[in-house]
């Protein structure tokens, strides 16, 4: 059994402020050892399942933040930016079942721990053919066309809810509840790190006995809305090839299959870090 897990930052035990996810802030370290903690357990619980190979890739901001002498040492790490498919690097259609660690909720989702998509505070929405999707929804897409199911989701209650809805077979496991976006209740982290690694050796062994079910990615043609929160991320995202430019904060990617459309998404949101000017009204 061949699994991927996707890593990110917001979603982990213990972290609810911005500070704990940002390099070179007083509690990033904090947030650092919370990852390694959560992708830990959930390494060995895939193990316990069954898993002959695990393959992590860090998904968050620099990512780099995982490092490999903390990880277990049985796993593959993917480490650093950019990657052609970012969070979703290193996924191929062998995987068995790909787990999301540490995720969290799409951007203006209510009560939701560090709620954005991709972007802290550029991107209001994206959207596949007019569905609003998260980084969960974004990704888990792509592993449904590449023919991999989810097998488990880790993060806050409204992350968790966010699976239900996109991948209702996938287990799931509420490290904490948010009161509002820079706080949450968390549970302990020794609770937590046991529930991630029961949750995961049974996304593994759900895999294995084929009751884990593959997102069906869209039929026809595939458009990947982003609706930017000022005109001048538009007009950088439009700059990346295959982009169109919908209306003044709307720009969208359109192919044939969803891989495609993927790959194009990632250059139209990777461009519009082009547009960011030192003048903010
Ligand atoms: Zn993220």
């Amino acid at each position: 059994m061949d699994v991927f897990i996707s890593a990110d930052m917001e979603g982990v035990s213990g972290v609810t402020a911005a500070a704990d996810v940002v390099r070179g802030t007083d509690s990033y370290e904090y947030g650092q050892g919370r990852m390694h903690d959560d992708v830990n357990a959930a390494i060995a619980g895939a193990f316990d399942g069954g898993a002959t190979r695990v393959l992590v890739n860090d998904s968050h901001s620099s990512m780099r933040n995982l490092e490999a002498d903390r990880l277990d040492d049985r796993a593959a790490l993917i480490r650093g930016s950019t990657k052609p498919r970012s969070m979703m690097q290193g996924l191929e259609p062998t995987h068995d079942v790909a787990c999301f660690v540490g995720y969290h909720a799409m951007a203006g989702t209510p009560e939701a721990v560090l709620n954005h998509t991709f972007y802290g505070h550029e991107l209001i929405e994206l959207a596949v053919n007019g569905t609003p999707v998260g980084e969960l929804g974004w990704n888990a897409r792509l592993a449904g066309a590449l023919g991999v199911p989810v097998g488990l989701v880790t993060g806050d209650q409204a992350t968790a809810s966010e699976a239900d809805t996109t991948v209702p077979t996938a287990r799931t496991v509420t490290v904490k509840t948010a009161a509002d976006r820079f706080s949450a209740r968390c549970r302990p982290v020794a609770e937590t790190a046991a529930a991630i690694r029961d949750a995961a050796e049974t996304a593994v062994i759900d895999a294995a006995d084929g009751s884990l079910e593959t997102l069906a990615p869209p039929p026809d043609s595939v458009t990947i809305s982003a609706k930017w929160v000022t005109t001048n991320y538009a007009l950088a995202a439009a700059g990346a090839p295959g982009v169109d430019r919908l209306d003044g904060r709307t720009t969208a990617v359109t192919a044939e299959d969803y891989q495609t459309a993927f790959d194009d998404s990632v250059g139209m949101l990777r461009a519009a870090s082009g547009g960011a000017n030192e003048y903010f009204g």
